[in-house]
């Protein structure tokens, strides 16, 4: 787990922040110093700790340490994993980060607190019945393809607003915020300027951007949702 990040981005392994914790305390300082250098409260920047691909032991030692939110990118991964963490703490907070299919929809509602991905109506439809079926109170995302990449999720950057209204006001869906992952050869900063300027259009407070590699960059433009796993549990 220790060691140099694909393509040499995520990890600082500066030989002396070896463990989880500690390189969980590092990313910590770092969002609060990005957000002073923003002018912006610290408070407002909440770290999801990506745990996908990382077991149920190498999480602990996270939990340990405090952290309480945590982000999958597997519904069945997670299925597997949290429950027995779950159990162990009252607070735990899960986001489903990672791609959602309408056959999860009723396993992800059941397990998940904030869902990242809702990106097409057919699983907006599927979520909204199982949100109303469980009596859970969930908060959502919608993921924006902000690069218009075709192998990538997400609704396109003109379809969002729409999408959004659609979900608010035919679905009564608790949408919070929009989301992206910007492409891998791009400047993330362009992607999170331009996902600042649709949520503003939407009318939406939340934005999920930034990973390992640029979290920083995306508080500087109003992040409120990072997503870090690597730069924590080490590399994949
Ligand atoms: C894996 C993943 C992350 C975390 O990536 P790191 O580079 O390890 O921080 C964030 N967001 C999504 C959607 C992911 O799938």
């Amino acid at each position: 787990m220790e060691g140099r990040a694909n393509q040499g981005l995520s990890v600082k392994d500066d030989g002396y922040h070896k463990t989880a914790p500690e390189r969980l305390k590092r990313v910590r300082d770092e969002i609060v110093t990005a957000a002073e250098a923003a002018k912006r409260s610290p408070a407002d920047v909440e770290l999801i700790a990506v745990s996908k691909t990382f077991d149920i032991d190498a999480v602990r030692p996270v939990l340990a340490a405090g952290q309480r939110v945590f982000g999958e990118n597997r519904v069945q991964e997670a299925e597997r994993k949290w429950p027995v963490l779950k159990s162990g703490f009252a607070d735990i907070e899960l986001h489903l980060i990672g791609p959602l299919q309408s056959n999860k929809a009723k396993d992800a509602v059941a397990l998940f607190d904030v869902l990242h991905t809702i990106d097409r109506e057919k699983i907006a439809r599927a979520i909204a019945n199982e949100i109303s079926r469980q009596q859970r109170a969930l908060r959502l995302f919608v993921q924006v393809n902000t690069g218009e990449e075709p192998q990538k999720a997400g609704v396109m950057p003109r379809e969002a607003k729409a999408f959004v209204e659609f979900c608010q006001g035919e679905l009564k869906l608790p949408i919070v915020g929009l989301m992206c992952i910007p492409p891998v050869d791009e400047e993330p900063a362009v992607h999170f300027a331009f996902l600042a300027k649709l949520a503003k259009e939407a009318g939406l407070q939340g934005l999920s951007m930034g990973m390992s590699s640029d979290f920083e960059t995306a508080i500087a433009f109003g992040a409120t949702h990072v997503r870090v796993g690597s730069a924590i549990f080490g590399e994949r």
